[in-house]
């Protein structure tokens, strides 16, 4: 049995007395692998300290000092990247070469902010008035807390944590409760980096801790992602107490596909995106948009490809889906089988049914199995449609023409990702100018922007108006200085009560 602590002062920190734990399951089989720390007030208070002592000294040391922590972190993640990708799959289920993958995007953010010493860079006018200079800087703001999610438990603290430390801050990361053991494996190479103790914490639990961290008056910042109603309530609750706040929601991403396009591509395409990870991505394809005449076909390609994936354990090599995190979280995703025949849809691969390592079916394995399910002739009006199920479940909807299929995604709750799939051009350019999505693939299912661009959606998969990491990221965990300065000379000209202008 795993015992999943905190990490404060840079050891991992056991509960005085016990306090409360949750379970942490192995996915695959069902089974309580572990139990997880749920830390307490005091607890979050005792991480907050630690972060806050250590801030000074990080916030002074050099720019290239702190860089070439990050350069060491970035050789850590490398030379660990297959421990961490266990771990992952382990708590998570997803399969051993996505978790790689999610590492990989990871280590790209660090990469990214290796090049803080030129993030960082001001501007400087030499005379804006008379002997008047003006230059602006950017500083860190002190503690900045992370909140992340269980679906990538170390790619997604990693949109965070590395810019926010390499400009300056201290950083207290709350990991997801289903799968929080990447964390303390992330904490560790940090330490072993150089990072001094303090300046990285991760403080386990659930929404006691994330209450303290939103009152605490030390953090000063908050990024969150996870589901949206979490997401509305830790943007309002946070910037209620003067924080600043990032929180990413959840998301229901569509595929348009114009009767233009290559069909096979469009399947692999819609299947990739569809499916992997279980669909437990918040860039995963839920619903395809099949504009007449190409629904027959298209729905024809995706079933045959479906019926060729190979569902198992993540530590299996042979399987390309994995289960879902939680027995709760299978339950709720099934549930939206029956609701879909209900609202009219065809249930035209049943993921109930699917083989589990070529052997019994999904609902006779233990464990938390569904496999690859796919609706069609989902109602645009449907719960099935309009709500994120956040599994392996695809939706096909037909519509009659591009601006039908438009009007769908735009009218939705969610503005996450989205993708066209077409070869006309003029096409491609009226999608990406009218879609109200954040993030716009063209033939590209899941537009993951890379580190130097900024993550993050519109509307509900947003509150707040600033993306992860990028330069997006670097505003956000610094504040904007801009100092005017004048050296004096003999001409000093004495007291002027007007309001300073150009001279
Ligand atoms: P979740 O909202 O249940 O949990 C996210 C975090 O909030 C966890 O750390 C959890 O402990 C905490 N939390 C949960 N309930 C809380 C409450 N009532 N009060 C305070 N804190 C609470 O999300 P999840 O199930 O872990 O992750 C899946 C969701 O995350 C999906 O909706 C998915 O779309 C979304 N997601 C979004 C993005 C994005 O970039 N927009 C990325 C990844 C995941």
């Amino acid at each position: 049995m795993k015992n999943i602590t905190h990490w404060i002062d840079g050891a991992r920190t056991e509960v005085p007395g016990g306090g409360r734990t949750s379970e942490v399951f192995d996915p695959a089989t069902g089974e309580v692998a572990g139990h997880v720390h749920l830390a307490s007030v005091e607890e979050v208070d005792a991480a907050v300290a630690s972060a806050l002592a250590a801030y000074p000294a990080w916030r002074d040391s050099s720019l290239v000092r702190r860089s070439q922590v990050l350069f060491r972190f970035r050789e850590l993640l490398h030379a660990n990247r297959d421990e961490l990708a266990r771990l992952i799959s382990a708590e998570h289920g997803k399969v051993h070469s996505d978790a790689l993958g999610e590492v990989a995007r990871g280590i790209e953010v660090v990469e990214f902010a290796c090049g803080i010493p030129h993030l960082l860079k001001g501007g400087f006018s030499e005379g804006v008035s008379t002997r008047v200079d003006s230059y602006s800087i950017r500083q860190p703001l002190g503690v900045v807390a992370g909140i992340t999610p269980f679906n990538f438990p170390a790619m997604v603290p990693m949109w965070m944590f590395p810019v926010a430390i390499a400009a300056g801050n201290s950083f207290v990361l709350k990991p997801s409760e289903r799968d929080p053991s990447a964390s303390l494996l992330l904490a560790e190479l940090w330490k072993e980096a150089g990072l001094p103790d303090g300046v990285f914490t991760v403080v386990q639990g659930d929404k006691v801790a994330v209450d303290r961290l939103l009152g605490h008056p030390d953090v000063k910042a908050v990024s969150f992602v996870g589901s949206t109603p979490v997401a509305r309530y830790v943007y309002e609750t946070g910037t209620a107490a003067g924080k600043r706040v990032q929180a990413l929601g959840g998301a229901k991403n569509h595929m348009l596909v114009l009767p233009d396009a290559d069909l096979d591509l469009v399947a692999d395409a819609a299947v990739s995106a569809g499916f992997g990870s279980a669909g437990e991505r918040c860039m995963a394809i839920s619903v395809v948009l099949a504009v007449d005449p190409v629904g027959d076909e298209l729905v024809d390609k995706i079933v045959s490809r479906v019926s060729a994936l190979t569902v198992g354990p993540g530590d299996d090599p042979a399987s390309e889906m994995g289960p879902l995190v939680t027995g709760a979280h299978r339950d709720k995703v099934v549930s939206y089988l029956d609701l879909g025949v209900s609202e009219g849809a065809k249930l035209v691969v049943d993921g109930r049914l699917t083989p589990v390592r070529g052997g019994a079916t999904a609902e006779e394995t233990p464990g938390f199995w569904l496999g690859p399910t796919v609706l069609d002739h989902v109602p645009a009006d449907s719960r099935v449609h309009r709500e994120e199920i956040f599994g392996p479940v695809l939706s096909v909807v037909r519509v009659s023409s591009y601006e039908e299929g438009l009007d769908l995604i735009n009218g939705g709750e969610y503005g996450n990702g989205t993708a066209v799939f077409t070869n006309d051009g003029g096409a491609a350019r009226r999608f990406q100018n009218e879609v109200e999505v954040g993030m716009v693939g063209i033939n590209v299912p899941i537009p993951v922007p890379m580190a130097f661009y900024s993550f993050g959606g519109w509307k509900a998969s947003l509150f707040g108006d600033t993306h992860v990491h990028g330069t997006e990221g670097v505003h956000f965990y610094t504040r904007g200085k801009v100092v005017t300065s004048r050296w004096l000379d003999p001409s000093h000209g004495g007291v002027n009560l007007g309001f300073p202008t150009n001279r």
